[in-house]
């Protein structure tokens, strides 16, 4: 039985990968923070059938307890201050954990278990304001965010890591991915969330925004810059192309994303016509709500990976924004009984 070690299981991929990994049979344990176990998290469906090892991914100590105790065959580097937008307000605890976090990974993996195989997450916002599209392995970075900052700082290391002592570690360079587990500060869970408020009628959302407001307020949900476009996929696949990495006999750099962008002004139709209504009569802009320095429109040239893993997305843009829609009337018509 093989043994995979995932930190960031609590969160939207973590808890996805543990799912795939248990059906093939591995042992899985989570790195998690202790108070985040004690809380309803995306992974407390698993209880019972993954391993937990507390620890924070900002403690080196925690982290070389964790690879330790639980031996693993493969690890997977999901942990993450995950909100671009956010970093700017937390950017030294961004490094702490998006950046250092992952070299003192690489460093307990170098000196004590160098067979182990690395899975990390490296992210498209790496590639900031871009210059080519699409982007491959070999487009420039150009971060706009202390977020992005970080994660390249971890890429480079992982790249530099392998060459330098052998060891296994493959970066997924990953484009957005959503599903029914994405938090509810992130923008798609937003707009789903503003269509299923508006398919039940509610005017004012429970849920607040960053600016402490409902996310919808008067029967209005508001949003940031309307014009941004992305490559939005579904995490379910994305999950899948981390374990494929780690099954190649060469690690390296994927870029992983469907090769396809869709405007916010797209996702709002999509989400609001999926509960036969029209996004113009409910969703509006806020200035307040725009980022300093928005990353321009990242779109994925997976060629690789569709050459090298054979991985390719399986669920459309439509059904993934239909089935978060549908899971957010499903927790809204919940949390009102
Ligand atoms: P989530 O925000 O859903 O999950 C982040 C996870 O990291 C949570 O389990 C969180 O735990 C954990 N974490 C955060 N800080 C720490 C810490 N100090 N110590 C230990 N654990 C910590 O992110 P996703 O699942 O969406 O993303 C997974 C990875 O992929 C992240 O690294 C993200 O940056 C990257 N990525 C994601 C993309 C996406 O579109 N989803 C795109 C590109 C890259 P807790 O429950 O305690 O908060």
């Amino acid at each position: 039985m093989r043994t995979a070690l995932i930190t960031g299981i609590t969160g939207q991929d973590g808890s996805l990968l543990a799912e795939l990994l248990l059906g093939k049979g591995y042992r899985v344990v989570g790195l998690v923070r202790r108070e985040s176990w004690y809380k309803p998290n995306n992974a407390s469906h698993l209880e019972g059938r993954i391993e937990v090892v507390f620890g924070d991914m900002g403690e080196g100590i925690d982290i070389a307890s964790a690879v330790h105790e639980s031996r693993p065959d493969e690890i997977y580097n999901l942990a993450s201050q995950s909100r671009p937008g956010e970093s700017w307000s937390r950017a030294p605890e961004t490094l702490l954990v998006n950046g250092l976090g992952a070299v003192r990974l690489f460093e307990v993996v170098r000196h004590h278990h160098p067979e182990c195989r690395v899975y990390h997450a490296s992210s498209s916002e790496m590639y900031g304001q871009v210059r080519i599209a699409p982007q491959n392995e070999g487009t420039p970075f150009n971060p706009v965010n202390p977020y992005a900052a970080a994660k390249i700082y971890a890429h480079q290391m992982a790249r530099i890591y392998r060459d330098s002592y052998d060891l296994f570690i493959a970066s997924g360079v990953l484009f957005n991915h959503e599903s029914e587990r994405r938090p509810l500060h992130f923008l798609t869970q937003k707009v789903a969330y503003g269509a299923a408020c508006a398919a039940l009628g509610v005017t004012d959302s429970p849920a607040i925004n960053e600016m402490g407001r409902p996310i919808v307020e008067h029967g209005r949900l508001a949003l940031g810059n309307l014009d941004i476009s992305r490559d939005w996929g579904y995490a379910g696949d994305f999950v899948r192309a981390m374990w494929l990495m780690l099954q190649q006999e060469k690690a390296g750099d994927f870029v992983i994303g469907t090769g396809k962008l869709h405007s916010l002004r797209d996702l709002c139709e999509v989400a609001y016509r999926s509960v036969g209504l029209d996004w113009h009569n409910s969703v509006i802009s806020d200035p307040g709500l725009v980022r300093p320095l928005e990353s321009g429109q990242t779109l994925a040239d997976p060629a690789k990976a569709y050459r090298e893993l054979g991985w390719e997305p399986t669920v459309s843009f439509e059904d993934m924004v239909q089935r978060m829609v549908m899971a957010q009337i499903e927790n809204l018509q919940s949390s009102s009984k």
